[in-house]
């Protein structure tokens, strides 16, 4: 679709009743932000999904070229989205494109989802890129399939990212997804998508929040969500623990942010739910207001700079 398509696509979309800003205070307990939203191609869809989920604000996650999308979304529901901008880091112009999406006001680098290695020398430029520009890079960890052949990304996360943690230090790193959280156990060794039940102490994930300020947690997707789901006792020291490195976000694909048309092959027992009302739920229940307060909004304001 072209600009002017879009956009009237996305003024008739503005006359629907969901466009209306919602105070999601009541609901949560604080108002929330999701790090983890992946822009939708109907403009009125983004909004449906914050306001069905009783969210405030959302980080679109966006590819390179999508900078007229971004701005008719902020246009029309001000001070509601920030954006990233992710671009295929094995090409080589990845280093001027990305430069350029911040110059247009991206204020981090993501979703980086890419089959290389997180400690290789794509990646590594990226993170030299993303220090140099003061953005947040946020990175996709998995190395077990949902479905047959899927790919691994951003691999040898628990063998190698310390020593990228180490090598970049003036880099603000985010972590989310699979590897990433089904490593807050110490017993994890890459047999499950989401493994289940009690979190064994001293997984590298859990340990490296609290030794390296430069590392981030990005709380979405059925694996953030699976972490802290497994363990009440962990999760709730977790939570105080990291309550300064936890950033909300939802990664969900539901139309309406009450779990319509959510399916993920690997996550049965998510279909048809939300994983924003999920996660949330789990965090209200898990810790005290103050720390849901950092965890849902503070945090990520203060981490991309954004006045509350
Ligand atoms: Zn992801
Ligand atoms: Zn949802």
């Amino acid at each position: 679709m072209d600009r002017r398509e879009f956009l009237e696509r996305f003024a008739a979309a503005a006359l629907a009743p969901t466009l209306g800003r919602q105070d999601a205070a009541n609901e949560w307990g604080s108002r929330v932000f999701d790090l983890h939203f992946h822009l939708r191609p109907q403009p009125a869809s983004n909004l449906a999904h914050l306001d069905g989920a009783g969210v405030t604000k959302a980080n679109l996650l966006t590819r390179a070229g999508a900078l007229e999308q971004v701005k008719a979304v902020q246009a029309a529901a001000p001070g509601r989205f920030t954006w990233f901008s992710s671009y295929d880091v094995t090409s080589a112009d990845a280093e001027p494109v990305l430069k350029q999406a911040v110059k247009n006001g991206a204020q981090g680098f993501g979703e980086m989802k890419f089959h290389v290695a997180a400690d290789g020398p794509e990646l590594r430029r990226m993170y030299a890129l993303a220090a140099d520009l003061q953005v947040p890079i946020l990175i996709h960890f998995q190395e077990v399939d949902h479905v047959a052949n899927e790919g691994t990304w951003a691999t040898g996360y628990a063998k190698t990212f310390e020593s990228v943690l180490k090598a970049y230090p003036r880099t603000t790193f985010i972590g989310h997804a699979d590897a990433f959280w089904a490593n807050v156990s110490a017993d994890y060794h890459n047999e499950a998508v989401y493994p289940t039940g009690p979190i064994k102490r001293g997984g590298v994930t859990d340990r490296w929040l609290g030794d390296y300020a430069n590392l981030f947690a990005d709380m979405s997707a059925v694996s953030g969500s699976n972490a802290l789901s497994r363990d009440p006792e962990f999760t709730a020291d977790f939570l105080k623990r990291h309550q300064d490195k936890l950033l909300f976000g939802s990664d969900c694909s539901c139309s309406d942010g009450h779990g319509t048309g959510y399916n993920n092959p690997a996550a049965p027992r998510m279909a048809g739910k939300c994983v924003a009302r999920e996660t949330l739920t789990v965090l209200k229940r898990s810790t005290s207001p103050v720390v849901l307060q950092k965890i849902v909004w503070g945090n990520a304001h203060r981490l991309l700079r954004i006045p509350t």
